[in-house]
């Protein structure tokens, strides 16, 4: 089932989202759900509070790019990314590594703006998958840069506040009544 996308502007957006206690029917089909929105929307993650939900739940695939990232490890173990998308991952905790590196993002939620985001280049991220099992993956690339968008979003931050000084002039007219 396709979802309503929320857009910038909700203070859904905004809110610091809950840590998911328990893996009900209901968030399996939340997780589908969500999965099926973002493929619609040719996105590559989307996180809970897009769609109007509160909670700490995301989702990514970037499997489009076979060559986005020059590694994964899960618990350590070197793995094909591929075989790993797409993921839906609860309740994460990140560490963050690796030199800066900047790219150009979008959001689901901010329609028509894209801009250039400096981020860590590595992260560590630690989560519970849909059957309760808990995983840490290693990565970096767009992977890397994906968690750090959708985490984000679990703690009422969009991409918009890391833009530099200089990005944010440069998009100002396309910011024009975003709030
Ligand atoms: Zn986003």
């Amino acid at each position: 089932m396709l979802l309503e996308i929320v857009q910038v502007g909700d203070p859904v957006l905004r809110e610091k989202c809950a840590e998911i206690t328990e893996i009900t029917e209901e968030i399996i089909a939340l997780a589908e759900n969500m999965l099926e929105t973002m493929y619609q929307a040719n996105g590559v993650g989307l996180a809970a509070p897009q769609i109007g939900r509160a909670l700490r739940l995301a989702v990514i695939d970037v499997s489009h790019d076979p060559e986005c990232v020059s590694f994964m490890t899960v618990n350590g173990e070197e793995v094909d990314m591929l075989e790993y998308m797409p993921l839906v991952f609860l309740n994460p905790v990140m560490e963050l590594s690796g030199p800066r590196s900047v790219e150009t993002e979008g959001c689901l939620s901010i329609r028509g703006v894209r801009a250039p985001v400096g981020r860590p280049s590595i992260v560590r991220v630690k989560f519970q998958e849909l059957d309760g099992s808990i995983i840490e993956v290693e990565t970096d690339g767009l992977l890397a840069r994906a968690f750090q968008h959708e985490i984000d979003h679990l703690n009422g931050v969009l991409f918009l506040d890391r833009l530099s000084p200089a990005a944010k002039m440069a998009i100002r007219k396309q910011l024009k009544g975003i709030g």
